[in-house]
C-alpha cells in the first residue's frame, strides 16, 4: 500500500472512536496516533495511551520548536500530532491513523495531500445531540461549544476523500475497509 496515512475526523459524540477501534481489532498492521493535548485526562484515560497530556507551557514550547505536524485549539484546549511520533510508526511498518478535528486534518491535507480523508458523519444532527449528551462526560456549557462546531465542521468536510455515516458500528468499518482497499 503506499498510501499509509489516514486521516478520521468526525463530530463530537458520533462515535468514530467506536468505529475506529473496531476497526484497529481487525487489523493489526494499523497503528492510531497518540496526539497531545491539554486538557484533561478523562476518568480511565491513561497518559501515553490515550493522549500525552502536556501543560499549555509545554504544548506552547513544541509549537515554537515546530514539532507538531499540524495542531489546533478545540474547545479552549490545544491538540497536536507530534511529526517525530508519525515518522516513527511509520518507518515500523504501520499504517498510521490520525483521529484528528477538522482544522488540523486541513493542515495535514497540505502538508500530505497523498494522505486518505475520511469523514465519519452522524445519522442526523439529532442524533448528534442525543449521542453527545448521553455520554454524561460534559457539562452543558462544553455541550452547546461543541454543538455550535456543526456547521463549520460540516463545510470543513467537503474537503474530505470520504464520508462515512456511522447509522451501524459494523457497516461503517466495513465501508473503511474498502475505502483503504481502495487505497492501495
Ligand atoms: P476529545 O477531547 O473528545 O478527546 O477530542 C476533542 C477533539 O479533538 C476531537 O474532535 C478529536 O478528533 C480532536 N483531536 C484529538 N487529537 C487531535 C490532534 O492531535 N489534532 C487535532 N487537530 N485534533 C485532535
Amino acid at each position: 500500500m503506499n498510501k499509509k496515512l489516514f486521516v478520521i475526523s468526525g463530530f463530537s459524540g458520533v462515535g468514530k472512536g467506536t468505529v475506529i477501534n473496531r476497526f484497529m481489532q481487525k487489523h493489526k498492521d494499523f497503528v492510531l496516533s497518540v496526539s497531545c493535548t491539554t486538557r484533561k485526562p478523562r476518568p480511565g484515560e491513561t497518559d501515553g495511551v490515550n493522549y500525552f497530556f502536556l501543560s499549555n507551557e509545554e504544548f506552547e514550547k513544541n509549537i515554537r520548536e515546530n514539532k507538531f505536524l499540524e495542531y489546533a485549539k478545540f474547545a479552549e484546549h490545544y491538540y497536536g500530532t507530534k511529526k517525530k511520533y508519525i515518522e516513527e510508526k511509520l518507518r515500523e511498518g504501520f499504517h498510521v491513523i490520525l483521529e484528528i478535528d477538522t482544522q488540523g486534518a486541513l493542515q495535514v491535507k497540505k502538508k500530505i495531500p497523498e494522505a486518505v480523508f475520511i469523514f465519519i458523519a452522524p445519522p442526523s444532527i439529532e442524533e448528534l445531540e442525543h449521542r453527545l449528551r448521553g455520554r454524561h462526560t460534559e457539562d452543558e456549557e462544553t455541550i452547546q461549544k461543541r454543538l455550535s462546531q456543526v456547521s463549520i465542521e460540516l463545510e470543513r468536510a467537503k474537503q474530505y476523500d470520504y464520508t462515512v455515516v456511522n447509522d451501524d458500528v459494523d457497516r461503517a468499518v466495513s465501508e473503511i475497509e474498502e475505502i483503504v482497499k481502495k487505497s492501495e
